[in-house]
């Protein structure tokens, strides 16, 4: 295969049409009657989207594989097909009651870059692929990022064949039965740059009125389970300077907490957002609570301070109420800095296509989080509606899908030439 002369790439577009036409023919699969999807990983419905991407990136002129997690590669052909590709992804598993962008549109989007390389005929110097990478919500099995972190080296490939839904049923046994348990072993593809499109999930590029989010990492983030113990007491008969009430302790703890949280936006956040109170009854004063602590800031070093600071306002609390408390950390993921190399080929792409941008950083996980421990990864942003997610009214604007794709085209372009100069 040979570049056409003179053809840059510069002149390609996405066709934002057809995009949109793909976003709601494919939400056909597990759609419900809100308007939302309902495609939890491995069933039936994820099997067909997946024949769906099969199809269609064929008929585009990819090759299609699937790793043994299930992850799907679509391969569109380069002038050095020797070269690890420049890939794109996401996920087209959904929640429950998920939307009809999260993940979708990073996949969809991708599509929309290959269609726009097949119908120009233009062909860049690597192979360009586009990944779905199986269970990223992590809502049927968990944890989230289930497969991007196998192919990361985060989890074994074991431990996840070996998890199991709610109903008993093990992970390694459904994804046999939809037929997507290849023979590539997970993480064994090399990759030269990875980029992912995804609606932000929050309100800020809406409130801003940008189009195009820079996405320069994933905030470091740290959950705690605490639990407060006093004395259960009967309500009538205990003397208020008597008792040792965990709910009321607790409740001076969530507020300090979102102090404290407060003290250091507007980067970071705090949240309380489980809460269990024993023996929850009206009149007896409350012996027990279980609450969990979730705080994130872009910066590590944040993070560790407010944790410092609620541990201390939370032990003068509980000194101060007479009850006892317990803190155990169940989860830590330090903070994630994308490429500056892919980061500044996104923000030049956004500027290229004349879009309102702003760089920032991305509040929940993706699998890009994973893969910039692997590879050189970026992440772009578009707005949704109310910053509404993992909810069926999920809603974004067709052009805003149309800028991301063709902000995503354009950073991979500049990451073909970018990238493998002397290959
Ligand atoms: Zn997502």
């Amino acid at each position: 295969m040979t570049k056409q002369t003179g053809n840059t790439g510069s002149n390609l577009q996405i066709d934002g049409q057809a995009l949109w036409s793909d976003l709601m023919e494919t939400a056909r699969f597990g759609g419900t009657p809100k308007g939302g999807i309902k495609r939890l990983t491995l069933t039936d419905e994820d099997r067909q989207v997946r024949d769906w991407f099969t199809s269609t990136c064929k008929s585009l002129g990819c090759t299609v594989s699937f790793d043994s997690m299930g992850n799907l590669f679509a391969r569109y052909p380069g002038q050095n097909n020797t070269l690890p590709p420049i890939t794109m992804g996401s996920h087209l598993d959904t929640q429950p009651t998920g939307g009809k962008y999260d993940g979708v549109l990073g996949v969809l989007g991708g599509l929309s870059v290959l269609r726009a390389l097949h119908n120009s005929g233009y062909t860049t110097r690597h192979p360009i692929e586009l990944i779905n990478w199986t269970n990223e919500e992590g809502s049927r099995f968990t944890p989230p990022m289930m497969c991007s972190g196998v192919f990361a080296g985060v989890f074994t490939e074991q431990e996840v064949l070996d998890k199991r839904d709610r109903a008993n049923i093990r992970f390694g046994d459904e994804l046999e039965r939809i037929g997507y348990r290849g023979s590539e072993p997970c993480g064994q593809h090399a990759i030269t740059a990875y980029f992912e499109l995804h609606i932000e999930q929050g309100p800020i590029l809406e409130t801003e009125e940008k189009t195009i989010g820079i996405v320069e990492g994933v905030q470091g983030m740290r959950w705690y389970e605490v639990t407060v113990r006093g004395k259960d007491a009967h309500a009538g008969s205990t003397p208020m300077p008597m008792r040792h009430d965990a709910l009321v302790a607790s409740a001076k703890m969530i507020e300090a907490l979102s102090e404290i949280a407060f003290a250091h936006s507007p980067t970071a956040v705090g949240t309380v957002g489980l809460i269990e109170n024993r023996p929850n009854s009206n009149n007896v004063v409350p012996g027990e609570t279980f609450f969990t602590v979730d705080i994130r800031d872009p910066n590590d070093a944040v993070v560790l301070e407010m944790e410092s600071e609620f541990k201390k306002r939370f032990a003068d609390i509980a000194e101060a109420s007479g009850v006892t408390l317990d803190i155990v950390q169940i989860w830590d993921a330090p903070a994630v800095h994308f490429s500056p190399a892919c980061v500044e080929m996104v923000a030049v792409a956004a500027s290229e296509g004349s879009y309102s941008a702003r760089r920032m950083v991305s509040g929940p996980g993706h699998d890009a989080a994973y893969l910039a421990s692997v590879t050189p990864t970026a992440m772009i942003f578009v707005p949704c509606k109310d910053g509404l997610s993992h909810n069926e009214e999920e809603s974004i604007l067709e052009p805003d899908a149309e800028a991301g794709a063709n902000v995503l085209l354009r950073a991979v372009l500049k990451a073909d030439d970018a990238f493998n100069k002397d290959a």
